[in-house]
């Protein structure tokens, strides 16, 4: 199938239809089999009711939290390997939706009001994402046991987080978030935010396809998504393994 996308493209760009018609060929091939649109990837959607969806064991988290099935079959997976090794895993937090991306956001919006716009923006960023820029929207990604690198550094924390750097890509999951060290842009450091590669890879590949600034809105502050190359900087500000895995 991709082979046939790469001819059709070929063909089409000799008869002069351009880059536009070969994204669309592409997106509609993923759409296909993820069913995957651009409301999904900006969280436009009730996750609720999302047939791809479930809600998660209450023995895992202190609230109703939902994730995608197939995240949630391999974090169960992932679990059970974990306790076999004493490792309890407990998530904090995990899909959001734009609405409720955007309550957090425009409370800290409100909060930091005394800041210039664009350093209220950033403030905000260094631990919450901008509506619609927020991986959390698909339902791979996992905030889990606490929200603190520090927690991670000693005790308890570091042999969690030593057992999910060993373990955790083998169920899929990677910390996307890493130190910034090597020129990852975008978020800091989270030791606690793991994604399920296997589908989030593939949102981001629809992501950048699909997605443009005109798409980032609804919220205060949108205006400034652009000129902060969110999507550049911050969506695709994952760390280098998480860039090239397939
Ligand atoms: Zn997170």
């Amino acid at each position: 199938m991709n082979k046939l996308i790469v001819y059709l493209a070929f063909a089409l760009s000799l008869f002069g239809l351009g880059t536009t018609t070969v994204f669309a060929l592409q997106s509609t091939h993923i759409n296909n089999n993820l069913q995957v649109n651009e409301d999904f990837v900006l969280g436009k959607f009730d996750y609720k009711t999302h047939k791809s969806f479930t809600k998660v064991n209450s023995k895992f988290t202190s609230k109703p939290i939902y994730l995608q099935i197939k995240v949630y079959d391999a974090f169960l997976k992932m679990d059970k390997a974990a306790k076999k090794d004493g490792i309890n895993l407990f998530i904090i937090s995990c899909t959001r939706n734009f609405k409720e991306q955007k309550a957090i956001w425009e409370r800290k919006w409100r909060k930091y009001d005394n800041l210039e716009e664009t350093k209220r923006a950033r403030h905000i960023l260094e631990y919450s994402s901008m509506p619609s820029t927020s991986r959390h929207h698909w339902g791979t990604d996992l905030d889990l046991n606490h929200l603190t690198n520090s927690y991670f550094e000693t005790g308890k924390g570091k042999v969690v987080y030593d057992w999910l750097t060993k373990n955790a890509s083998t169920f899929g999951f990677y910390q996307v978030y890493t130190d910034k060290d090597n020129g990852r842009t975008g978020y800091n450091l989270e030791k606690w935010h793991w994604s399920y590669l296997p589908l989030a890879k593939d949102y981001l590949e629809f992501y950048n396809l699909n997605i443009n600034y005109n798409d980032i809105r609804g919220f205060k502050g949108d205006h400034l998504a652009k000129n902060m190359k969110m999507i550049e900087e911050y969506v695709n500000g994952i760390a280098r393994k998480a860039q090239i895995f397939n």
